[in-house]
């Protein structure tokens, strides 16, 4: 706070106030708020129906429970004190930052982000621990999915989706994030949202799922892509040749991905064999994100970002190739940048496997 001159930090409802205290604030209209001053002084200024919750760190934070006549608005603006910049978390609703803003005239407000990105975007070894927890775990299913385990064809994506999730959670994830299933066209839709389409023999089936695994106070995510061809039939060799470069070109990423390097380095060695393969056009999305307690943060894959990789950070690597309309391949793992080089948490197959399902 001291380096970005910030005077105090405001954080509410996301994952930047469990990440420093334990502590969850409920998503409710009732501010919840920890104020931390940059002499280290803090409150938790919390609902008193809430209060019952927060685990008392007096060694921390101090717990100011507000009663339902109170303002806690006036509440924390009298703890910020004459602050002339406050750095607030990017989740916290719009409506308590305009009350703020109101208590609080001559502060000039900045984006918590810019404190605890920074800080969240290294991890430690408990963290990387816990993400490899969950990557393992993610892997298992990606295995299940490579092995034929998981019916496809004569299913719909929704229903595929679903069984992923079970499956998530079986493997001990506490609660499943997302689980992306694109079969045949849909493949080429990134963020597809899993349709009633029934899956057919000899098509692609995008599969892209990850969950939070807890690990005390907080859960860390797992984040996984793998392309099975159906039918137990041989794909077009089209798709074979994508495939083949996509399958390069993240494998080379990943091996760019070493401590010093710039972030938009590590995309651009991906981006650079699928466009000299052809395929620059549809390798539209960056290569990579962040991931710790969020499935998305800081640092980011992505061209402009001149960030130097550094031991700790995590972050997927997933090129991909969509040809609308028609299909699509994508390719992650989650990597961890360490002195002794690239660390890929996933392990699953990384080869277009023909399934029997
Ligand atoms: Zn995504
Ligand atoms: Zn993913
Ligand atoms: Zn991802």
């Amino acid at each position: 706070m001291a380096e970005l001159d910030v005077d105090v930090l405001l954080l509410s409802v996301g994952p930047d106030l469990p990440y420093l205290t334990g502590y969850e604030a409920m998503p409710l209209e009732r501010l919840t708020m920890l104020v931390l001053r940059r002499d280290g002084d803090a409150a938790l200024v919390v609902p008193r129906l809430e209060a019952p919750r927060v685990t008392e760190r007096p060694d921390l934070f101090e717990v100011v429970a507000w009663d339902e006549t109170d303002d806690p608005v006036a509440l924390v603006a009298r703890r910020a004190g004459d602050a002339a910049v406050a750095a607030i978390g990017d989740r916290t609703w719009a409506r308590f930052l305009v009350d703020l803003g109101a208590s609080m005239p001559r502060t000039r407000f900045r984006k918590g982000s810019e404190v605890m990105g920074p800080l969240r975007a290294v991890k430690d070894d408990a963290e990387i621990r816990a993400l490899r927890r969950a990557a393992v775990a993610a892997d298992r299913v990606a295995r299940q999915l490579q092995a034929g385990e998981i019916p496809l064809v004569g299913r719909t994506e929704a229903d595929v989706s679903k069984d992923i999730g079970r499956r998530l959670v079986a493997e001990g994830h506490d609660h499943v994030n997302f689980a992306i299933v694109g079969s045949g066209p849909n493949a080429a839709s990134p963020h597809h949202d899993a349709t009633d389409r029934v899956i057919r023999a000899n098509e692609v089936v995008l599969c892209d799922f990850g969950g939070t695994m807890r690990d005390g106070d907080v859960g860390y995510c797992s984040d996984i892509t793998r392309c099975v061809w159906t039918g137990g039939v041989e794909p077009p060799p089209q798709f074979r040749d994508l495939y083949t470069v996509l399958h390069e070109a993240q494998q080379a990423a990943v091996d760019a991905a070493t401590i010093g390097t710039p972030c938009e380095d590590v995309d651009g060695v991906a981006r650079r064999i699928i466009t000299d393969a052809g395929y620059g056009p549809q390798f539209f999305h960056r290569t990579g994100h962040g991931i710790g307690i969020e499935e998305h943060e800081d640092p980011y894959i992505v061209g402009g970002n001149c960030e130097p990789l550094t031991p700790g950070h995590a972050f997927s690597v997933e090129p991909g190739i969509y040809f609308a309309g028609k299909w699509g391949a994508r390719l992650e793992d989650i990597v961890v940048a360490s002195g002794a080089g690239p660390d890929a948490l996933n392990t699953a197959d990384h080869a277009l496997v023909v399934v029997d399902a």
